[in-house]
């Protein structure tokens, strides 16, 4: 014997726990959006400190350095110029400009 009342009852707890449901799916979306936009603000100190182009980070004589996408310079960290310098002098400098100029 069904009850209207019992049955009402049922949609509403449905309708309840529906409502949860949709809740915590917004929840664990804003919180992929906000690992998202973190990721982003990451990439962002990738970013070129003198244009807005983004760094490459490219393998140079075996050197680590980052090279703009934008304009062309060239970001190494402290250490790294040090490194290609004590490499080859300043052979690898022209090398460098001259493989970025020849594109
Ligand atoms: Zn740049």
């Amino acid at each position: 014997m069904s009850n209207p009342l019992d049955d009402r009852k049922k949609a509403l707890e449905e309708d309840y726990f529906r409502r949860k449901e949709r809740e915590v799916i917004e929840k664990l979306r804003a919180r992929m959006d906000a690992e998202k936009e973190a990721g982003d603000a990451a990439a962002a100190a990738h970013h070129c400190p003198k244009c807005d182009g983004k760094l490459v980070e490219v393998a140079f004589e075996g050197v680590q350095i980052d090279i703009c996408d934008k304009c062309g310079g060239a970001w190494l960290d402290a250490g790294e110029l040090e490194a290609l310098t004590k490499k080859d002098g300043s052979g690898w400098l022209s090398r460098l400009w001259g493989s970025s100029a020849s594109e």
